[in-house]
């Protein structure tokens, strides 16, 4: 499908009944084991299973794959309510979905197989893109692909690959032809038990129950079925919807942010009062509310636009908008929420410590906050670099 020709989901969901079935989910999945996972600093499978059970595995995927053929608008609900409950768990659907449309829409038979199995909960899949030298600049990437028959052979390193040990297919990125470029990258369903690919747990203080690899390829072997036609361009598409997700998700997390600085502020004594009845306090709580509502008109603003069926580079400004906002947001809630929490704040008595540490990789994934100040600079025609 070209960026011009993009698909226009139905417009017939029943969006509340949708957004409550989410919540139940969370409630049900996320709320009794994010803990355990956050401690051990480990993926729960079972969740996986769960979510894809309750069809939220596959959201944006064609029906005759298995999807539910949705738009980004639910997509972006489901997250920010799984979000709610935990905002690392609730992107493990967010990289299905993204990995999984790449395989749906630039792979043939044996990539449409991997989706079914994705959509059934048998197929957990990983997106390897960033590499040691290339984060935010991912033309710079290293790793090579090299035809040897009807195979190639992987050779390189990816670094901060959520799930990467944990899937059973990872999408990687590799240059297959040096000479052009960013034109000469293919991405490959690569088995993550092929021999060649080791994987090594990066340890993280945020994000933990849905921990990040060190993936290295040293003369890995995939079979040229396993190529996607798709490439460099394919994945900054992808990103644009991705960053709809990032800016649900953490709309989700900061709306528990607020809600638990709320209450603790009405409850919680000082000088015969609560906290809440100083103006500082309060002032930072109805700044709060303001981030709350202006993150949630912002993200569904940019999913709508995506789900329009506009071409991509129309609608990249107010999606870049929308990552950057609401991530500039969820800082401020987490970051207030804290303070409001005292010293208390940053014990394991009170949850706020680690709401705030979760938001720290907040402008960080999908492009950086300056990423996105220079992608909108560029959409306003400056010649930014
Ligand atoms: C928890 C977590 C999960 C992740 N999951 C995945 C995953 O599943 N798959 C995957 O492929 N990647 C993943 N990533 C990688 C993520 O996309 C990169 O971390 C991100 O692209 C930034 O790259 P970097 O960390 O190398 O930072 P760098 O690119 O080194 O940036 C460092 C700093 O320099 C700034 N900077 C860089 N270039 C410019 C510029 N031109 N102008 C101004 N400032 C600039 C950045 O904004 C940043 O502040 C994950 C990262 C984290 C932390």
């Amino acid at each position: 499908m070209s960026q011009t020709e993009r698909r226009v989901p139905p417009n017939n969901v029943d969006r509340e009944a949708f957004r409550d079935m989410c919540r139940k989910f969370a409630e049900r999945e996320i709320k009794p084991r994010w803990q355990q996972a956050d401690r051990e600093a480990r993926f729960p499978r079972e969740f996986f299973v769960a979510a894809a059970k309750a069809g939220l595995i596959g959201l944006h995927a064609p029906e005759a794959m298995g999807g539910a053929d949705l738009g980004v608008t639910e997509e972006a609900i489901s997250i920010e309510e799984q979000a709610k409950a935990n905002p690392n768990l609730a992107i493990m659907a967010l990289i299905q979905g993204v990995a999984g449309s790449l395989l749906a829409e630039h792979g043939h038979a044996v990539h449409h197989d991997l989706v079914r199995a994705n959509i059934a909960g048998e197929c957990l899949l990983a997106l390897a893109v960033t590499e040691p030298e290339a984060g935010s600049d991912v033309q710079n990437l290293k790793t090579t692909a090299t035809r040897q028959g009807d195979e190639w052979v992987l050779d390189g390193i990816k670094s901060f690959i959520t799930l990467g040990g944990d899937c059973d297919t990872m999408l990687v990125l590799a240059r297959t032809d040096p000479t052009q470029g960013r034109h000469g990258m293919h991405f490959f369903a690569v088995d993550r038990n092929t021999p060649g690919v080791e994987t090594s747990q990066i340890k993280t203080y945020a994000n933990r129950p849905l921990p990040t690899y060190r993936v290295m390829f040293n003369n890995a072997r995939v079979p040229e079925s396993r190529r996607l036609t798709a490439g460099f361009g394919a994945i900054m598409a992808g990103f644009n919807r991705e960053r709809v997700m990032v800016a649900a998700r953490w709309l989700g997390h900061m709306q528990t942010a607020l809600a638990w600085a709320l209450d603790y502020a009405k409850v919680r004594q000082q000088f015969g009062k609560p906290i809440g009845a100083n103006q500082s306090i309060a002032f930072m709580l109805a700044q709060g509310h303001v981030d709350v509502e202006a993150s949630r008109l912002y993200t569904y603003h940019a999913a709508q636009r995506w789900d329009s069926g506009a071409a991509i580079k129309d609608i990249i400004l107010d999606v870049s908008s929308a990552k950057l906002f609401v991530t500039q947001a969820v800082y401020r809630v987490t970051q207030n929420a804290l303070h409001i929490g005292g010293g208390w704040g940053i014990t394991e008595e009170l949850p706020v410590m680690r709401m705030a540490l979760d938001a720290l990789v907040a402008p960080v994934t999908v492009g950086s906050y300056e990423i996105q100040l220079r992608v909108i600079a560029k959409q306003l025609g400056l010649p930014c670099d």
